[in-house]
């Protein structure tokens, strides 16, 4: 590229110059013929001036031409109808044979206008000649010639000159065209340079600004797109390790389960537990981490799915109440068994939104409620809505949480009490899933709780349906 620039400009100096000498000398030529002709125009006129037509003409003539200065002239008197009178260019024994002037195209214009000129070669004397003729007020036409060659004498003088200034000029234009294609070609090298990093691993670029702004356009747009690329690439690197971490956390978690199960069975297996009492206890065992193990792959589908944002959600408008009845009546029987009371308040509310999410995220709220509660504890459910908004209020007056663990509980796995979350068959994944749904919908959740008073989970959804 940078050697195109430079035979390029190259090529247009040379061509500017040729073309603005060809105009020069053609400017100069017209000059220099119009100037010739006036200075004919001048010489013809003393000539008339000088000359007395009654006596000898050609002795006059002769004796003219023979004045410094005046040699090279060729000077004819005519007629007015063209007949050659005397003429110093042609030897006089010759005269007789010349033939008539009239048809002379300056003679022609001079009886026409007074003056007349005209340029051609004169088959007289060999040469290329400028005539000018004027018609004298005795009637003659007295004609001048000189020899004339027109553009061509100064061509003579230009070329020389011509040739130096090219060669001048072009020498300034080596080193300029070299420095106009350097200043071309060094931003797009350093760009072609930051691009290649690409290549190298490193999303990032940044391009810093030339003086055209037809580069600096495409540096913007660079720029512009690297820094999102860059972003988009930091995002996938955070989804990357944040999947990660949930497949070797999800992965220890089923081991443990299924350890247990094995231990289990192989005990029941190796014939050494033979009280069927014993036997037993191991079954329930077995049945309780199997029971843990269907959990925890639950809830890791119900993870996959919330996160596969293409998937078709089905939304059905219904009434709240019966749907919360659905979920008190599945709880029930857990909060029997730990002695907790259940107490919901409900406004008639009818919703748009997938049944099967509102249910998951109550029935995990309110059996967290259950799990984390004291003896006779109470887990209250109010529902209300505000304009477009559903409010589900969830209190419990449990073991509260940590002010440090709140911020993590919505977190996958994570747990304030592993021990009891594990013995109340917890998978540590239901506020992530409930925080998962709420923000399928652009709702909120926030949270306040207090160790040994209660913990209250406040959700808005924009759900309100009429
Ligand atoms: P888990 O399956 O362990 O209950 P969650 O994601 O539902 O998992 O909750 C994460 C942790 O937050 C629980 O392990 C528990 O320690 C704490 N937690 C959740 N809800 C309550 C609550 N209502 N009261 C006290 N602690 C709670």
């Amino acid at each position: 590229m940078k050697k195109a620039i430079f035979r390029k400009f190259v090529w247009i100096i040379l061509l500017a110059l040729l073309a603005s000498n060809l105009v020069f000398c053609l400017m100069m030529g017209g000059r220099n013929l119009r100037q010739t002709e006036e200075d004919l125009l001048d010489r013809l006129y003393m000539i008339d001036y000088a000359l007395d037509y009654t006596g000898d003409v050609e002795q006059e003539i002769q004796e003219i031409c023979s004045i410094e200065g005046n040699e090279n002239i060729r000077v004819t008197v005519l007629t007015a109808d063209g007949e050659v009178l005397a003429d110093n260019g042609v030897p006089d024994d010759e005269q007789e044979q010349m033939e008539n002037h009239l048809g002379r195209e300056e003679v022609q214009q001079a009886l026409k206008e007074g003056r007349g000129f005209a340029q051609r070669y004169s088959s007289t004397i060999h040469q290329q000649m400028l005539y000018a003729a004027v018609q004298t007020e005795e009637g003659y036409i007295l004609r001048l010639a000189v020899p004339y060659e027109g553009l061509f004498t100064y061509l003579r003088i230009l070329i020389p000159a011509a040739l130096t200034g090219i060669a001048v000029a072009m020498a300034a234009s080596f080193f300029m065209a070299e420095r106009l294609a350097r200043s071309i070609t060094t931003p797009l090298n350093e760009i072609a340079a930051e691009l290649r990093k690409v290549d190298k691993g490193e999303p990032e670029i940044f391009m810093k600004h030339y003086r055209y702004d037809e580069l600096n356009v495409i540096i913007d747009a660079v720029n512009q797109m690297s820094a999102e690329i860059g972003g988009y690439v930091k995002k996938l690197e955070l989804e990357r390790i944040i999947r990660q971490e949930f497949f070797s956390n999800a992965s220890h978690e089923l081991k443990t389960p299924i350890t247990s199960i094995k231990g289990y069975t192989e005990l029941l297996e190796s014939g050494l537990v033979t009280k069927p009492d014993v036997q037993k206890d191991f079954l329930g065992r077995i049945e309780t981490e199997a029971d843990r193990m269907t959990n925890l792959i639950n809830d890791i589908l119900m993870i996959s799915k919330l996160e596969t944002k293409d998937v078709q959600v089905e939304m059905t408008k219904f009434q709240i109440y019966p749907l919360i009845e659905d979920v008190l009546s599945s709880i029930t029987p857990m909060a029997n068994d730990y002695g907790i009371k259940v107490v919901t308040e409900c406004k008639p509310l009818t919703v748009k939104a997938n049944v099967q999410q509102i249910q998951e995220l109550l029935s995990n709220l309110l059996v967290n409620g259950i799990k984390y509660n004291k003896p006779d504890g109470i887990v209250r459910l109010t529902v209300t809505a505000d304009q477009e908004d559903m409010i589900l209020v969830v209190s419990d007056t449990g073991v509260g949480i940590p002010k440090e663990a709140q911020r993590r509980v919505f977190e996958r796995f994570y747990r304030v009490d592993k021990g009891r979350s594990k013995k109340m068959g917890g998978t540590g994944l239901g506020l992530s899933i409930v925080k998962h749904i709420v923000s399928y919908y652009g709702g909120s959740i926030k949270l306040e709780s207090q160790v040994d008073v209660g913990t209250t989970f406040t959700v808005r959804l924009p759900v309100i349906a009429e």
